[in-house]
Formats: C-alpha cells, structure tokens, sequence
C-alpha cells in the first residue's frame, strides 16, 4: 500500500481555485470542423494526426493580434494559437455508432503553429459500452473532418504560464499523458529567452511504447537546461516493433520496471526547492501512485461536482514537492 506521510496531507490543502483562464473571445470558443491532412504512426498503438487550422476563423483573431500589438511588433505572440498558451487541450466531438463521444484531447504541435494542429493519439480497443473514438480518430481518411473545441488556457499556480515564472519545471507523465507535456518542454526549450531547466520524466511499457522519443532525445542532446528520464515496466520490446530506431542491439540505459520513490528521488531536484512547477499527467492509477488523486467537492448552488488538484501525496508528497505558496513548489494534475 502506498505510504503517505502525515505532514505531506496537512500540508496539502484541497483548492477549489480555477483550473482555466478565461477564454480568449477573438478565438473560436464552440466545436467548429477540423480537416485531417496527414496522419503516421508513431508507436503500434499510437498515430499522430495533422489537422489543418481553419483560415476564416483564425483570420480575424490574426487581426485582433495586430491590433493590440500594433504599438509593438516584437511583441506579438508567433502564432494565432499562442495566446491559448502550453499545456494547450482540445475537445473532439464524433457521433460513434449512434452515441455522442466527447473526449479531451493534448495537441504536440507547437502552440505559434498557424496553419496545422497535431494530436497524438493512442488507439484503445473499443469495449462495448465505450467512446471507440481513439479507434474512430486513428481510422479518420485523409480530408475527411471531425468536430473539436479548443479549450481556454490552463491556469497554472493560479494563471497560465509566461516564461522564467518558474526556476524548475518539473513533468512526469506516462503513455500518451507525455503529450501535453512535450508540448510544454518544447515551448520552454525553444525559447532562448527562458532560463527556467526542465526535468522530465516519461513511464512506459516497452521501447516500442515510448512516444515521441527522438524529439525528447534531441532535445536532452541539444539543451543543457532538459534532464530526461525514461522507466520502462517491460523494457524487452517482445514484438520487436520498429527495432530500427529503438536500438534493440543497445542495452536500456534507463529504469526497469514501475517509476517508483527512489527513482523520482535520484532524478529529480529537491521537491521543496522554491520555484518549482511540476506536471503530472497519466491514467488514474499512476495519478494516484506519483502526487495523489483528484478530488471531487461539492460547490454550493452546483448540481455536480466539481474537480479540484486534490491534496500532493504520494511519491511526490514523500519528497517534499507541493508546498505551495507564491515562490513554493506547486503540483499540477492535469
Ligand atoms: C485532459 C485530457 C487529455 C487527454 N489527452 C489525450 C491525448 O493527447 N491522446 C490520447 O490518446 N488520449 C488523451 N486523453 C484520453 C482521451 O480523452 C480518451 O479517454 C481516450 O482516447 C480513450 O477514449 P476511447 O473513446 O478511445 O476509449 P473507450 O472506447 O472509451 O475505451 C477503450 C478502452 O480504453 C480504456 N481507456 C479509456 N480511456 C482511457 C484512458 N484515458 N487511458 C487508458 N485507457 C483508457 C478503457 O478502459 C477501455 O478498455 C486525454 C484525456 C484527458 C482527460
């Protein structure tokens, strides 16, 4: 059972603070048609596909960039999208065997791209019952068009992120929760401006699982400021999938078997270490494991419940990350 210290919960207070900045009004708000350009694999479950930005809608936010920054132009942000800021999300909408399926999505695409949107996503096995739309996605022909809403830009310690507001950031994700995490990484990374270090920390299945793992390499290679850390639960790839850029001759340099305590403790920087970010994104169960669950509490007035960072425990709440405060260590669940 997983051990949680007494003073990692009290310290931990449950905030019902808001998870999503307001939306910006020059961007489309509501689910609109995004045409599919191209799509490859990436994994033997997993497919990045290329949608193409609608031009009449961006047009006219285009145009309210100009006009706030027009004082300014080195201020303008590089794309239409950035204002939305990483970790970006998107809602995909389809009508699957007669039933409505909505899910959340995390582009990888950079977030100043202005003419595509890539989303990675991983094709589970439909169950009776279930949405079917990783499989629907995955199975989309090219120029055919699905339904999807951006979402407002996620709030981080209370607003977005801007560059050098954190001197750590910190990502542990496992299977395609990596996404929204390398879009992160990157943005910081791309920015010569930004001296914030990144510390990431991927949990796998295989070598064939680990997603989008030349561009993590290229950036742990090319940046000083990117640590990477890569555990494996079964690191022999049994399929021998891909062997080519796997490099199955090479014996796995990293952890074997499930991301556990000293792991994270050997690869990351102190937690209670001031100006600190660290997000956690993955299944329910590794959620659980790293930082502890979500949690649901009931707001005066509301029908439902609502979502809330829930206490930091877990691996993450033993090594002291989450202390809060403005300059403290904060944990985001996304
Ligand atoms: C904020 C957020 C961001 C997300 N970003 C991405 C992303 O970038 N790429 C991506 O592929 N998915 C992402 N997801 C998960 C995605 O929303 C769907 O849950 C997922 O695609 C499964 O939907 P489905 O209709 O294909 O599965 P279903 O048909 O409903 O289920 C098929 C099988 O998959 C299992 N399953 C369902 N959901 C999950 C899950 N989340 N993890 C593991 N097993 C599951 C079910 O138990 C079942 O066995 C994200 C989820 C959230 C909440």
């Amino acid at each position: 059972m997983l051990s949680v210290s007494r003073a990692a919960l009290l310290r931990a207070p449950v905030r019902a603070a808001s998870t999503f900045a307001p939306f910006p009004n020059t961007l489309p708000e509501d689910f609109i048609p995004y045409t599919l350009e191209k799509k490859w694999t990436i994994s033997p479950d997993s497919k990045v596909l290329r949608f193409q930005l609608p031009e009449d809608v961006l047009k006219e936010h285009k145009q309210e960039l100009w006009n706030t920054y027009r004082w300014c132009s080195t201020c303008l942000p590089e794309g239409p999208l950035s204002i939305l800021k990483a970790p970006a999300g998107v809602k995909v909408k389809a009508e699957i065997g007669g039933a409505a399926v909505e899910k959340s999505y995390s582009p990888v695409s950079m977030v100043w791209e202005d003419k595509y949107m890539d989303l990675l996503v991983k094709e589970y096995k439909p169950v009776s019952g279930g949405g079917g739309l990783g499989k629907y996605l995955c199975d989309m022909e090219l120029g055919t068009k699905i339904d999807m809403k951006l979402k407002a830009p996620r709030n981080l310690a209370g607003y977005p992120y801007h560059p050098n507001r954190f001197k750590d950031v910190v990502l542990i994700g496992c299977g395609t929760g990596i996404a929204p995490l390398y879009q992160m990484a990157h943005m910081i990374l791309a920015n010569r401006d930004e001296k914030t270090k990144v510390w990431m920390v991927a949990a796998h299945r295989t070598e064939a699982d680990i997603l989008l793992r030349e561009e993590f390499e290229q950036m742990a290679a090319f940046s000083d400021r990117f640590k990477l850390h890569v555990a494996l639960s079964q690191p022999a790839d049994p399929e021998g999938w891909n062997t080519e850029s796997t490099s199955k001759s090479k014996p796995w340099t990293g952890s074997v078997g499930r991301l556990d305590l000293e792991t994270l403790r050997a690869t990351l920087p102190p937690g209670d270490k001031p100006s600190t970010m660290t997000v956690v994104c993955g299944l329910d169960g590794f959620l659980e494991t790293i930082c502890g669950p979500h949690v649901r509490i009931q707001i005066p007035g509301k029908s439902t419940l609502k979502k809330t960072q829930g206490p930091v425990v877990g691996f993450l709440g033993e090594l002291g990350f989450g202390t809060g405060g403005r300059r403290g260590s904060e944990v985001v669940k996304l």
